[in-house]
């Protein structure tokens, strides 16, 4: 992951200081103000029971990935990973794409996995995830990385359990697992992290794909014991508004949206610049001051079984309300 951009980015840039992440601090009360979700026109979202993850069976997921070690893009890791994420994904439909990305370090293999849950409706929720890990050595990214993987992987577990002859009885899901988020670099910029999801996101415009998705919620370091998902300037009000109104029947109210650090800038961009609605849920409080963030501290250890539950069980709540829409 990732950074945040507000209002004092680029006097923050042009100071010498950029640190990803570290801007969101100096957000203005204006940039705060202006990302509070609309309150007005409140959406009656229907009442629905939606399942749950296992999350027990999510967090081992994560411990499994992280057992693997670093896994950067290139490395016999990362190979082993995509194996591992195809391999627990059976029942759905791959969408496979390999591609060499040039970057402004050189040329690297990438690969982007997608898993196609048909549905009975019209129109396609899109989960995504980015599943390579930062090249820093001895980096696992259990929070960073592998919780929103493993997430993934464990939501398509319910989705593949509760499918009748082959489909949802809903609309479409697709699980979205991007390659290369993490900036080659030290941090994301224009030319440099995102590949994964900004080349995603040009395929599907060209194809006609991204003009059935009504909804595209990212997760991104979700597995933190201490929960706080920031309420994202970049992210679409009706969607956060949706997922407030998830978490409420399941009582996850309070992990949600309870802080504002302006726009972040993640895999959710390239879809929200294509008119695609999208949310990211992202807990950018990694550690105190975020000191865990892009360490060889961030291991299973921070995170907890129930963080993943959490979320996991939002957003299989959020698909199931927007089915019943
Ligand atoms: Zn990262």
């Amino acid at each position: 992951m990732t950074r945040i951009a507000v209002v004092l980015m680029l006097a923050v840039a042009l100071a010498g200081c950029a640190q990803d992440g570290k801007q969101g601090d100096k957000a203005t009360p204006a940039a705060q103000a202006q990302s509070a979700p609309a309150s007005t026109a409140k959406i009656e979202w229907p009442r629905v029971a939606a399942p749950r993850i296992d999350q027990n069976r999510a967090f081992q997921y994560v411990k499994e990935l992280c057992a693997m070690g670093p896994r950067p893009v290139g490395s016999a890791a990362h190979k082993k990973m995509e194996d591992y994420i195809v391999s627990h994904l059976q029942g759905a439909q791959i969408e496979d794409d390999r591609f060499v990305q040039e970057a402004p370090q050189g040329k690297y293999p990438l690969r982007n996995i997608v898993a196609k849950f048909p549905g009975t409706k019209d129109g396609v929720i899109v989960l995504g995830s980015h599943y390579d890990t930062k090249m820093i050595p001895g980096f696992v990214g259990a929070n960073d990385g592998a919780s929103s993987t493993a997430l993934l992987l464990a939501i398509g577990d319910q989705l593949r359990a509760n499918m009748k002859n082959g489909k949802r009885d809903g609309l479409s899901v697709w699980l979205a697992f991007f390659d290369g988020e993490e900036a080659f670099g030290a941090n994301i910029d224009d030319a440099d992290g995102l590949y994964g999801s900004k080349r995603l996101a040009a395929k599907w415009k060209q194809d006609g794909s991204a003009s059935k998705i009504k909804a595209f919620m990212l997760a991104d370091m979700i597995g933190d014991k201490d929960l706080d998902l920031l309420s994202d300037t970049n992210s679409t009000p009706w969607l956060l508004e949706l997922i407030t109104a998830a978490a409420e029947p399941l009582g996850n109210q309070s992990h949600f949206f309870t802080s504002q650090r302006g726009g972040i800038i993640d895999d959710h961009i390239a879809f929200k610049d294509i008119g695609v609605p999208v949310v990211d849920l992202i807990d950018f409080e990694y550690g105190y001051q975020n000191a865990f963030w892009h360490t060889t501290e961030d291991t299973p250890d921070k995170l907890s079984a129930k963080s993943l539950g959490v979320v996991g069980d939002t957003m299989l709540q959020a698909v199931w309300m927007l089915d019943a829409r």
